[in-house]
């Protein structure tokens, strides 16, 4: 039975640097890489899939297919980020709100599901806590959250650290995505709100071993996150499994079923259900 679910996935990137899958879609989006994806997450028995975004139009293209596959893919066409923040790479900028309306409407007439959002960078492997870039403020991911909304729009939104992950709560994103470095508030703010968390631990774990970063770094990085799982667990937190397959090491497929293993330690397999189909619901656009 196909019944799996991967909550977050980059069909675009296919787990090397993200600098092979851009030269793999520079003449548009590659539709034997896309399929080759589908096929394999369709032989694993994924039923769902949502898709964090790329800016070469490939999961976009990989909408118009999936369905081919028996699978149910959720698109947010691109990322966005604010000019200058984390996500250039793979995503699209804005510099004013009126920019960032823009790029709402086009995901809109592009036949997205959701509008994802980066608000803040990624873990700095060399310093413990440390985050690369800055954040969105409060009062910035309110009113981007504001006009998604009004779109009929649900967003998902990147985010690391205590104090941005507070704000995109507050703000009222509709799923967390990653959340390292949060601390114990942080994630009764999640509790409480009724927002999903993807802890994407696979992004991490799978780096290890790999001469890549500083295996410490990666131990600490996991040991946090994992107490933060457990804590969520116990609080009734919704958390889903996604694995950010497609990033440097994890593979589609494979990096999809690992999360799920890893979570399922901590999870029950009710909790984690019901965090799924809460995905499955509201990461669709409304009217
Ligand atoms: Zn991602």
């Amino acid at each position: 039975m196909s019944n799996l679910y991967e909550c977050h996935c980059h069909i675009a990137l296919d787990g090397e640097d993200f600098k092979t899958a851009a030269a793999k879609h520079k003449n548009g989006a590659d539709m034997m890489h896309i399929r080759s994806v589908f096929e394999k997450y369709r032989s694993m028995s994924f039923a769902y899939i949502r898709d964090g975004g790329d800016k070469w139009g490939v999961s976009a293209a990989a909408s118009k297919i999936a369905a081919e596959y028996g699978i149910e893919y959720a698109s947010p066409v691109f990322p966005i980020h604010k000019k200058g923040n984390y996500g250039s790479f793979i995503g699209r900028s804005f510099e004013s709100m009126a920019d960032y309306r823009g790029l709402v409407k086009e995901v809109k007439n592009s036949g997205g599901d959701f509008i994802k959002v980066m608000a803040s960078g990624i873990m700095d492997f060399g310093r413990f806590g440390v985050l690369t870039g800055w954040e969105l403020s409060l009062d910035e991911m309110r009113e981007m959250v504001t006009i998604a909304h009004g779109e009929g729009f649900a967003v998902m939104v990147h985010v690391n650290g205590a104090d941005g992950v507070k704000r995109c709560v507050e703000a009222g994103a509709d799923s967390i995505e990653h959340g390292n470095y949060m601390d114990e508030d942080a994630v009764r703010y999640i509790a409480e709100s009724g927002c999903v968390w993807v802890p994407t631990v696979s992004a991490t774990t799978e780096l290890r071993g790999k001469n890549l970063f500083p295996e410490d770094m990666l131990g600490r990085i996991l040991n946090m996150q994992e107490e933060n799982i457990r804590l969520g667990a116990a609080l009734g937190a919704l958390v889903a499994s996604g694995s950010d397959a497609g990033a440097k090491c994890v593979y589609h497929g494979e990096g999809s079923i690992k999360e799920i293993e890893y979570l399922s330690a901590f999870i029950s397999e009710d909790q984690l259900l019901k965090a799924q189909e809460k995905i499955r619901q509201v990461f669709k656009r409304q009217g």
